[in-house]
């Protein structure tokens, strides 16, 4: 059994309540923060998304901190097309605010471990809870995959393009996220590293 990650903040609050359904896909998406430290990014996120009538079940920043909601079936609207079976993670950061080539984005996005490694520990829970496997998903079948996929997939005209996997041409290491999960869930990797990390927008 995969122990459940530590949670620094409750967001189930900030969203509707929704029925629940079985989860077979995790959805990753991006969403511009200012990496300030603390629990403010998370929070404001969380009330952004509520505000607008979406929602979300997971939020983690750069330290690796994390907003978690009790309501692991609920059918947030986060990704359209693909709601009911999915969880959705949201990794905030500045990023996608960066006007940078992919192959820099994806730089960036290596050198920022404690939040990857979080995301992956997070995947192994609920892909042990939900029973899924842990494997790159284009959207259709159970794994993981990214908000940019899904709007492919689903055909979603005016989607959103976040996380767009570096092996399609975008910048987010994904299949690096699910090689890192695949560690967690085995038990071969305990816990995030801390020797790369510091705070600031850019590597
Ligand atoms: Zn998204």
């Amino acid at each position: 059994m995969v122990r459940r990650p530590f949670i620094n903040m409750d967001i189930t609050g900030y969203f509707d309540d929704t029925p629940g359904a079985n989860k077979s896909i995790i959805v990753i998406h991006e969403t511009v923060s200012h990496d300030h430290s603390g629990l403010s990014d998370i929070k404001s996120i969380a009330s952004y998304l509520g505000s607008k009538g979406l929602g979300i079940h997971l939020i983690v920043d750069q330290e690796g901190k994390s907003g978690y909601s009790f309501d692991e079936g609920a059918i947030y609207a986060h990704a359209r097309g693909n709601n009911t079976d999915t969880i959705g993670i949201e990794l905030i950061s500045f990023i996608p605010a960066l006007r940078l080539t992919p192959w820099k984005r994806f730089r960036i996005w290596l050198s920022r471990e404690r939040q990857l490694h979080k995301a992956a520990r997070w995947c192994a829970y609920y892909s042990d809870r939900h029973g899924f496997p842990l494997r790159y998903s284009g959207g259709k079948v159970p794994g993981i995959t990214s908000h940019y996929d899904i709007s492919i997939v689903n055909n979603v005209s005016g989607g959103h393009w976040d996380a767009k996997p570096k092996h399609k041409g975008g910048h987010f290491p994904i299949k690096r996220l699910v090689k890192l999960a695949k560690l967690y869930k085995s038990g071969k990797l305990a816990y995030a590293p801390i020797r790369s990390f510091k705070m600031g927008k850019s590597t």
